[in-house]
């Protein structure tokens, strides 16, 4: 789920593992403890009952968590049910950390294709900026330790939302667009499309090897070398890390933004040729999508991902759905 009220956002180590959780100010506070490694929950924190789901980045805390208490085997958690329980419900499968594990490895192939294509060394990368959720709620050493970030960058600035900041600047003085308009001129970038991009291609092989398969970190580097590459370095102590921002929205109440937990808006249509089947409202991840016995499609728009998702309209085996023709009701 998206950074909400309820939205387990970390997993702390305080002798054992914490899970934050964000309280209505979208503070993470601490949640129950548990030791992963037992399969227990050992004490209820002040938002127990509170968690709803988990955030990308208490996903990554969890990969995090899977791969320092030695639970992620050949692509699967090694727990009795294969499953890692948080609190209230909310669990993370062998599956979730297959997958984050590749979007990380996409992340760290992406990393080794600039650094090649831009003739630069992992050593000489020492800073890193993170915004957005990212640069907020991720905890940027476990984010490092997974390979998120260069094993090599000991100085880490998570700027928060940086696109809201920015947006608040420009209400406040409005002169500033013309010197973002400057900026914005004056960058000139050089494209490299990873899909096609060879580096890419042998770097995130690996990637899908490392954690599917259990190749070892010598091997991926031995491969490394052989194919013309720089070895990936282990990380070296522990990063500064400087967190500009503690929350994604930084000014709530009177003078600033509240958080509506009911838009109260919903999607609405009916498809011709919809035989009602109800797969698309089965495939929905978020429970947003319900079809009704006359065959209306509602979609609650605070709780769909919209074009990030679309799994209502991939799934339906008549393929008649159609998200851009639902209106709001
Ligand atoms: S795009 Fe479709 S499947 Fe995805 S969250 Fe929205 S309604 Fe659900
Ligand atoms: S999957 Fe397609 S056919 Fe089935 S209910 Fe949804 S829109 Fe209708």
């Amino acid at each position: 789920m998206l950074a909400a009220p309820g939205a387990i956002s970390d997993l702390e180590y305080d002798f054992q593992w914490v899970c934050k959780v964000l309280d209505d100010d979208l503070i993470p506070q601490n949640g129950d403890r548990f030791d992963f490694g037992l399969g227990v929950m050992s004490e209820e924190g002040p938002m127990h009952g509170k968690a709803l789901g988990i955030t990308g980045t208490g996903v990554i805390a969890a990969v995090a968590v899977a791969k320092e208490s030695d639970l992620w085997k050949k692509g699967k958690l090694t727990t009795e049910d294969g499953r890692m329980h948080l609190q209230d419900g909310v669990f993370i499968t062998s599956n979730d950390i297959s997958e984050a594990m590749k979007a990380i490895g996409a992340m760290r192939a992406g990393h080794f294709t600039l650094l090649e294509h831009a003739g630069i060394k992992f050593g000489d990368l020492k800073t890193m900026y993170m915004c957005g959720a990212s640069g907020t709620y991720v905890d940027a050493v476990k984010g490092r330790d997974v390979g998120l970030l260069p094993p090599t960058c000991d100085n880490i600035f998570q700027y928060g939302n940086t696109s809201l900041a920015l947006s608040t600047d420009l209400l406040m003085n409005p002169e500033l667009l013309d010197e973002l308009q400057e900026t914005a001129n004056s960058i000139r970038a050089n494209h490299i499309m990873f899909a096609g991009d060879k580096i890419f291609e042998q770097i995130y092989v690996q990637e899908l090897a490392y954690c599917e398969e259990g190749m070892s970190m010598t091997k991926y580097n031995e491969n490394n070398v052989a194919a013309g590459l720089q070895a990936l370095p282990k990380p070296t102590g522990r990063p500064k890390v400087t967190r500009v921002s503690m929350r994604d929205i930084a000014d709530l109440g009177e003078r600033g933004l509240y958080i509506l937990h009911e838009i109260g808006t919903n999607l609405v249509g009916k498809m011709e040729g919809c035989t009602g089947c109800k797969k698309c409202e089965h495939e929905c991840p978020e429970n947003a999508l319900t079809v009704s016995k006359d065959r209306t499609i509602t979609v609650k728009t605070k709780n769909c991902l919209g074009t990030a998702c679309y799994r209502c309209q991939y799934v339906c085996p008549e393929k008649v759905m159609q998200f851009d023709s639902l209106r709001l009701s």
